[in-house]
């Protein structure tokens, strides 16, 4: 049992003062505000919730980087692809495990303290699965488990290049399953994550381009009541090719097509009507935004204001992980609605409120329920997962309550966060993980031979 202090802290209620939080087996037990610190209590200034990177594809943080060189002809999410593509085909067993371990320890750094793991990498390097077809997702749960984040893993169906059933291509050999080795792979998985405190599973189709209709209503029940995720409406062309195979707009068919309900988690959904925009909000799923990665691929904007004004729920997600960290996320999206809108505060929801801390609001409910966390926030029953930011940060300084939400993540970069606890264990001290400097080295040799 370990006993923490805070002078401030966000609860689920709002902000409190001098609150004490016990914490047993890695879950909060007790949460008492308006209590001084007694003896043996490790006290801190202020504390936050963890929150969810609900998207991740972790093999990509190897890549960060790599591909902001223009080529021949116009550069895209398409041409980054064939970045991507090559990375991935590199990648061993080890590889992935390493640049997934140095993810989780950056995520935990910088206040994220579960991970959504959309994992499509599983075969060997010539498409063939390996000997335990999981092999690459016990490496994820390995990466996990070392840094100490807790794992929703979400195995992907992938069969195709493209709408309407399209052949894939070779370059997509190592992602493929038919829906028979996707059934052996998710209860693989499910065993490979068994022993992970905290750990849960959901599935993910791929994309609409990537699974065919009667394969999404083939795989939908091995979810088994978990979360399911698909890539949705991230790319004009996508859209544009969704609408020449089906008359549909991705998201379109998705509501008409597919049972989305709260356990769905739409991914990027960047390209809505307004009619798609109010009927996915009324289902309850979740927009699972990755604005800075949408920035890079240059995606597009998605439609944030409209979608809260419709009651609808999102989450963040660090998804190609070129750059990881809370304030980013939320940063970022808030940015582009002012770009588009010409006007400040877009996101804050109403007169009077603070910008950053109706983002985070939203961003820990959206990224807990998109990841089937039905307990959240500083609480008795959560999973003791606590991040303190740094009250001497400059970024901070003479600032209360949401003001410091706002420092946080629209002034202080990313060097504000002090302490991190997971499942209650204190893996992040004075900003760097414990396993900073040794992941750090394992991962820079292998980057190193797989750009080489
Ligand atoms: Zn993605």
């Amino acid at each position: 049992m370990a006993r923490l202090h805070f002078t401030s802290a966000l609860l689920p209620s709002g902000w409190a003062d001098d609150v004490q939080v016990v914490v047993t087996d890695g879950t909060i037990t007790a949460v008492t505000p308006g209590v001084m610190s007694a003896a043996g209590d490790e006290r801190h200034a202020i504390a936050l919730p963890g929150l969810a990177s609900l998207h991740s594809h972790a093999f990509q943080r190897g890549m960060a980087g790599l591909a902001e060189l223009r080529g021949d002809t116009t550069a895209t999410f398409w041409t980054w692809r064939e970045t991507m593509y090559r990375f991935a085909l590199a990648m061993t067993p080890d590889d992935v495990a390493t640049v997934a371990t140095l993810l989780y320890v950056e995520m935990l750094e910088q206040g994220f303290t579960r991970v959504g793991e959309f994992h499509y990498l599983h075969h060997d390097l010539d498409g063939k699965p390996y000997a335990d077809i999981a092999e690459m997702a016990a490496r994820i749960a390995q990466a996990a488990d070392a840094s100490g984040i807790a794992l929703t893993l979400l195995p992907t169906f992938y069969a195709h290049g493209s709408f309407g059933g399209a052949a894939p291509h070779d370059g997509q050999r190592r992602f493929i399953c038919t829906v028979d080795q996707f059934s052996a792979l998710v209860a693989a998985s499910r065993k490979a994550i068994a022993p992970l405190p905290g750990a849960n599973i959901g599935i993910a189709p791929h994309s609409l381009r990537a699974v065919a209709p009667g394969e999404l209503a083939a795989i939908i029940p091995l979810a088994d009541g978990g979360p399911i995720h698909i890539h949705a409406a991230e790319q004009v062309r996508e859209v544009e090719d969704c609408l020449a195979w089906s008359g549909r707009r991705p998201v379109e068919w998705l509501l008409e097509h597919a049972p989305v309900d709260h356990r769905w988690c739409l991914i990027h959904a960047t390209h809505m009507t307004d009619v798609e925009v109010d009927s996915f909000a009324r289902t309850g799923a979740v927009a699972g935004l990755c604005p800075v990665t949408e920035a890079n691929l240059g995606d597009g904007t998605f439609p944030a204001r409209e979608f809260l004004d419709a009651g609808g729920h999102f989450g963040v997600g660090t998804d190609s992980n070129v750059l990881v960290g809370v304030p980013d996320e939320l940063r970022q999206l808030e940015y582009a609605q002012r770009l588009k809108r010409r006007e400040r505060n877009v996101l804050s929801g109403g007169a009077g409120r603070s910008t950053g801390r109706t983002l985070f609001d939203h961003a820990l409910a959206g990224g807990a329920r998109a990841l089937a966390q039905p307990t959240r926030g500083l609480t008795p029953g959560a999973r003791a997962d606590i991040v303190t930011l740094d009250a001497a940060h400059p970024s901070l300084a003479g600032r209360a309550r949401d003001a410091v939400i706002d420092g946080w993540i629209f002034a202080a970069g990313s060097d504000a966060i002090d302490c991190v606890w997971a499942g209650g264990n204190k893996v992040v001290e004075g900003g760097r993980h414990r396993l900073r400097q040794s992941v750090r080295k394992r991962f820079n040799a292998a980057v190193r031979r797989l750009v080489a």
